[in-house]
This record gives structure tokens, sequence and C-alpha cells, in this order.
């Protein structure tokens, strides 16, 4: 239904007929591709020894908005670059087969600017940085730049086949989305800070890259990232004040033991029947979920110090 609301052409004929809808959607595409006098696309790779653009694709449209119109307009990420054609070798083969298991992808393009009664008679190539010199500038989450959009991670992700795309923003989905929104973006907002913290760190992501990025390793030194620009903010998060109220308690044994048997007997005031259901203020997000039990009447030093002093 929704296909045919879009699609006018493709008529009232049975909506699960992939033959039928593919055609409807040919006819439709075709004639808005006639039509067009301008198109935009993206790009794989760029190799820049003859200053090539390659891009890999199932449908077949990119190849139709390379062919048709008369200006060709072609935004790359300026981390698309490859030197050779001896490097692009080795990623026409790695693309297809960690994205769809293909040996090979069903279109693959190639245009090196524009060539006279052949394609669009006016190019342009559009350099996107886009926060990847930010990235770069970055000696250890650089190494995020080597993606080469495979979708690998996301296939065996297990909190990406869960949630889906949308929790992760705008810019990449999945684990390796989680890696670059926060490179390229910085984690300044509360929404790019949470990503590096969507991972179970399983490691499945980094087992099946084909270009051996260390997904985990990387999230773990967003996560310092996260930490370091709380720290530089001029109000403390509570988050941060508890931790820092736990530091100085921990920093002393004279004021661990006093805060230990002071929180031991507000704890008990707090328990019924050897349990606390609630605790009070920030506290109160553990007891959400699940109960604690009572703190015992004497601590383990308290017992050490009576049996054995
Ligand atoms: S991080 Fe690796 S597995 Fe994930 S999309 Fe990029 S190249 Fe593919």
């Amino acid at each position: 239904e929704v296909f045919r609301r879009a699609v006018p052409a493709a008529g009232p004929g049975p909506a699960d007929d992939p033959e039928a809808l593919t055609a409807a959607a040919r006819a439709h595409l075709r004639d808005r591709f006639l039509r067009a006098r301008v198109a935009v696309t993206g790009a794989n790779f760029l190799v820049a020894e003859t200053g090539t653009l390659v891009l890999l694709e199932s449908e077949g449209n990119a190849r139709m908005c390379l062919t048709l119109p008369e200006t060709l307009i072609s935004v790359a990420g300026i981390d698309k670059v490859v030197p050779t054609w001896d490097d692009m070798e080795v990623f026409l083969q790695l693309l297809p087969r960690s994205s769809t298991g293909d040996r090979m992808t069903p279109y693959v393009s190639t245009w090196t600017g524009v060539t006279p009664d052949d394609g669009p008679r006016a190019f342009h190539l559009v350099l996107l940085d886009n926060g990847r010199t930010r990235a770069l500038a970055d000696e250890v989450g650089r190494a995020a730049l080597r993606c080469i959009r495979c979708s690998a991670c996301l296939n065996v992700c297990p909190v990406y086949e869960r949630t889906g795309g949308r929790p992760y923003g705008p810019v990449h989905p999945g684990p390796i989305g989680a890696v670059l929104t926060p490179l390229t973006r910085g984690v300044e907002s509360a929404a790019d800070a949470s990503l590096p913290y969507a991972s179970t760190l399983c490691g499945a992501c980094a087992d099946v890259c084909p270009v051996k990025i260390d997904i985990p390793d990387l999230l773990v030194h967003l996560r310092g990232k996260v930490v370091e620009s709380r720290r530089r903010r001029p109000v403390p998060t509570p988050e941060m004040a508890l931790m820092r109220g736990l530091a100085w308690t921990l920093g002393d044994p004279r004021r661990h033991e006093a805060a230990v048997r002071r929180g031991a007997r507000w704890a008990r005031l707090l328990s019924r029947g050897g349990r606390i259901r609630r605790l009070p203020g920030l506290l109160g997000k553990w007891t959400e979920a699940r109960d604690l039990p009572a703190p015992p009447a004497e601590s383990f030093r308290g017992w050490w110090d009576r049996t054995r002093a």
C-alpha cells in the first residue's frame, strides 16, 4: 500500500509480487532520471593515481545518475581516497564480501571527469571533511577512518540488532557509528557522549571487520574522552560530584571508617525485613530496579577489632 501511494505506476496489481513491484519502481525512476538535469551521487572510493571515483551498488540507480543527467555532482569524504589501483583491487574484493557476502557487487561504476558525447557534460566533486580532520588528529581514534562502510559490524552487533539505527543519531549507525559520530562531532552533546556506552564490548564487531578496526578499544578510548570533557565543565554533574565525594572519603582510612559506620546506621534505619527497597535522592536510581541487602549490625572491621585486638 505504501508503495502504491508513493509510486502511482505500481497500479492495483498484487502487492507481494516482487517482479511487479520492481518493474513499477523501474518505470517510475526511469521517468525521473530522464527528466533530471542534475544528479548527485556519493562515492565509495577515490583513486588518487588517476583521479577516479569508484561506486559499488546493487540497484543501478547511481549508474543512471552517472549516465543520464547533464550535470553530475559527487560528494565524497576525504577518508575515501586510496593511493593506487593496486590498493583498489584489494578493496573491491573486501567490500562486497564483507557487506552482502557476494563475490562482487552487481554494479561497479568508475568515472574520471567528463568525456565528450558520453555521460554528463559537467562534473563537480565535493570533498567532504565534516569532522574527519578532527578524527585524524586523535592518534587512537584515527583508526576508525579506515572504515569502508561494509556494515559487517552492524550485522553481528547484539545491541544494534535489537535497537536498529535510529538511536545512534543521524550520521552512522551501529558499532562504527558509535565511534565515528563522537570522533567527528565531539562528545559535548549528551546524545553524542552516550554513544560510546551503547556497547557490551563483546568484540564481535572487531572480529568481522575486514580492515581490522578494534572497535571495542576505540569505544573505551572515547569513554575516557567523555569523562575528561565532563571534568572540564565548570559545574560538575551530580554523578561527578558524587564520585568526588567518594574519592575524598576513600582517600583516608579514618574518613572511610567513619562513613561506613554512619552509612550502615542509616542504611539499617531504611531497611525492612533485611532489605532496602528504596534509597533517597540520586541513589534511588539503584533501587528502582533492585533491592539492597541491609548491612549487618557489625562491620568486618568492628568484628576484627573486637575479636583480634
Ligand atoms: S568498522 Fe569495519 S566492519 Fe564496520 S562497517 Fe567499517 S569496515 Fe565494515
